[in-house]
């Protein structure tokens, strides 16, 4: 693992009658568009109704009332019914707060608690974050998360280069927090990792580099790395069956979609999401395709980015179409350059995947609640 740029890469084709190109042209500014004259499917709304199980939500700008409302017109605009929002706190005041922002509009948004970790590294950490996780689901918090683990721990904290390490997945503080998750009927949405490139060496051989320069994670002592969250996540889900995980970003295996097979078959409670995965899975149509088929009971939609028209009717295309060679701009950030394809997914599995498992995933944590 390291961050450090190899020695400039020398193409030889870059000498001679080439020598008029600008002589340095950064990936940054690479953004291609496809000179191919083929079908393009242009679509304004979803084929059916999207819940989004991965959203952040529009109240944390100065005018909040405003940008919910403009998420609501978004919505409606293409096809998205409901939206689970990760409002980012579990104190019950402030998640009350919160809920009453989104409560001008009945029906569109689900909202979701973090855990209180107030305390973790003291001794008698417990009751309090369990006391605060009941009382927001008394608040109408209808799930958990984004809770995230990027290798120093949920509930980590760094202040410049000091880290305060929070806890992983199986570590026995969070089990409580687990178990009472699925007492009360609250599915989990948690994020180990992160993407595979980011862990590479930023260098030429990079496939995703501008991306991964953006979120690289330079090695530091202490941090855990892919395996071992994942290996992590897989014992809390395991030693908690009747709680329900959503874990984000298929798990950050869109790489090695075998082995997130291997995972979702060893745990019923599991499902993963696809949000900001999108792109990566339209890379690789065919063989994604196949897996989304064949694991549709087990994938749910989820954004991850402002919304923003032209971001989600692209991911919709991805999904839906046999579309080739297109590209999409997320707002907000670089992603990447590659072009993307379709993996025209049939008709059943795509109400599976924009709607029916996230319906599914409340009515088994719902059934397993005491
Ligand atoms: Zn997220």
């Amino acid at each position: 693992m390291s961050t450090k740029m190899n020695a400039p890469y020398e193409n030889p084709l870059s000498k001679g009658p080439f020598d008029n190109l600008p002589a340095q042209l950064r990936l940054w500014d690479f953004q291609p568009t496809s000179i191919f004259k083929i079908p393009v499917t242009k679509i304004e709304k979803a084929r059916y109704p999207v819940i989004d199980l991965h959203q952040h939500g529009a109240h944390h700008g100065p005018d909040p009332v405003q940008a919910i409302d403009n998420m609501v017109k978004t919505m409606d605009a293409v096809g998205v019914e409901r939206s689970v929002i990760f409002t980012g706190t579990g104190e019950p005041g402030k998640f009350a707060q919160i809920s009453k922002l989104y409560a001008a509009h009945p029906g569109r948004f689900n909202l979701w608690c973090s855990f209180d970790l107030t305390g973790l590294n003291s001794p008698g950490f417990g009751p309090k974050a369990l006391d605060a996780l009941e009382q927001c689901r008394h608040l109408g918090a209808e799930g958990i998360g984004e809770i995230t683990d990027k290798g120093f721990g949920i509930g980590s904290e760094r202040s410049g280069a000091t880290i305060v390490p929070g806890a992983h997945p199986d570590d026995a503080r969070l089990a409580p927090l687990w178990e009472k998750a699925g007492r009360l009927g609250m599915p989990i949405s948690i994020h180990v990792s992160d993407p595979i490139w980011v862990y590479e060496p930023m260098d030429n051989h990079n496939d995703w580099l501008p991306a991964a320069w953006t979120w690289r994670i330079p090695p530091t002592p202490g941090l855990l790395d892919q395996d071992g969250l994942i290996q992590s996540l897989e014992r809390a889900v395991q030693n908690h069956p009747k709680t329900i995980f959503s874990a984000c970003h298929l798990i950050q295996q869109d790489y090695n979609l075998e082995r997130l097979g291997e995972i979702l078959d060893r745990h019923p409670n599991l499902y993963a999401d696809l949000s900001a995965r999108v792109q990566e899975i339209s890379t690789i149509p065919r063989f994604s395709g196949a897996f989304i088929q064949k694991y549709q009971d087990r994938i749910v939609y989820g954004t991850d980015f402002d919304y923003n028209e032209e971001a989600i009717r692209c991911e919709f295309r991805t999904l839906e179409t046999l579309d080739e060679h297109f590209y999409i701009v997320y707002p907000g950030y670089n992603h990447s350059f590659w072009p993307m394809n379709g993996l025209g997914l049939p008709d059943a599995v795509l109400k599976k995947l924009y709607r029916e498992n996230a319906l599914r995933i409340y009515q088994r944590a719902h059934d397993n609640a005491a």
